[in-house]
């Protein structure tokens, strides 16, 4: 963090103190400067609610799963995932400044209605698909996208059987972009390309101990627990997903 926004974030943090400016403002201020929450250890007891969301022992067959009715849109997990891949793809300028594109995990605003944008890891069926790969990795002509065993990852990014992109192998968005084609199609959008030499990004669940998790400061709304069924169950495209979220949790269509 730059010695400016350590000095606006220690003015942020005695507004709050004082009662000046409320939790949600507080956050949002937080996330306009490109500081996630976690990284000014901030509501530690809410956010760590929940031992087994926020462990940061890797876990293996776990996913992301996103709760509506408690996200605020505030950012803080997009800004914790572009913060620490952008350091790793870009860290020249990752040191004095945050890109939102470099994140892979897209809080998306509808009215009245926020829904988290995210890989949902399905997969195809085999008896019925001929594979069971996940969509964009059977599409993928360069075998650019890949799961990474337990033990050949890196650490804090990859390994424990989660995807990654392998950027050397990736043509880019534009020389082809199937995988974001076969998942926008099919599943929403849990692709996405870095704003530098537009390569596909891809949730990797931090190799088992996801940033994006720990630094949601609303407990509850982004858990990382067991896989119990096919991403498929999860995945759905974001307008659709909001119509849906809005009708159930209002009882009526938006009316739009
Ligand atoms: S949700 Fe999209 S990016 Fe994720 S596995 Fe399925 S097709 Fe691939
Ligand atoms: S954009 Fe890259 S990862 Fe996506 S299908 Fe093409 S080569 Fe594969
Ligand atoms: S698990 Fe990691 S890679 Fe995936 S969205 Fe969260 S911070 Fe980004």
């Amino acid at each position: 963090m730059t010695d400016f926004k350590q000095e606006r974030v220690s003015e942020l943090k005695q507004e709050y103190a004082k009662g000046a400016i409320s939790r949600r403002d507080f956050i949002r201020m937080l996330t306009a400067l490109g500081v996630s929450v976690s990284a000014v250890g901030m509501f530690s007891d809410s956010a760590l609610a929940g031992e087994q969301d926020k462990a940061s022992e890797p876990r293996e067959n776990y996913t992301i799963v996103f709760d509506p009715t408690k996200c605020t849109g505030c950012l803080s997990c997009a800004v914790a995932c572009a913060d620490k891949f952008m350091q790793e793809i870009a860290p020249e300028q990752a040191k004095d400044s945050i890109n939102l594109e470099f994140s892979r995990i897209r809080p998306m605003r509808f009215q009245f209605v926020d829904f988290v944008n995210i890989c949902q890891y399905c997969e195809l069926i085999k008896w019925a698909e001929g594979t069971s790969q996940h969509p964009c990795q059977a599409v993928c002509p360069t075998g650019a996208i890949r799961t990474v065993e337990q033990g050949e990852g890196k650490e804090g990014y990859t390994g424990m059987g989660y995807m990654t992109v392998d950027r050397e192998k990736c043509l880019g968005i534009q020389n082809c972009g199937r995988c974001l084609e076969v998942c926008e199609e099919q599943f929403g959008s849990g692709i996405s390309f870095d704003p530098i030499e537009g390569k596909a990004q891809v949730c990797t669940r931090c190799g088992g101990d996801p940033e994006c998790v720990k630094a949601c400061p609303e407990e509850g709304a982004l858990k990382f627990m067991p896989t119990l069924v096919n991403g498929r169950y999860y995945a759905n495209q974001p307008e659709e997903a909001a119509e849906l979220l809005y009708k159930k949790m209002y009882n009526k269509n938006r009316g739009l």
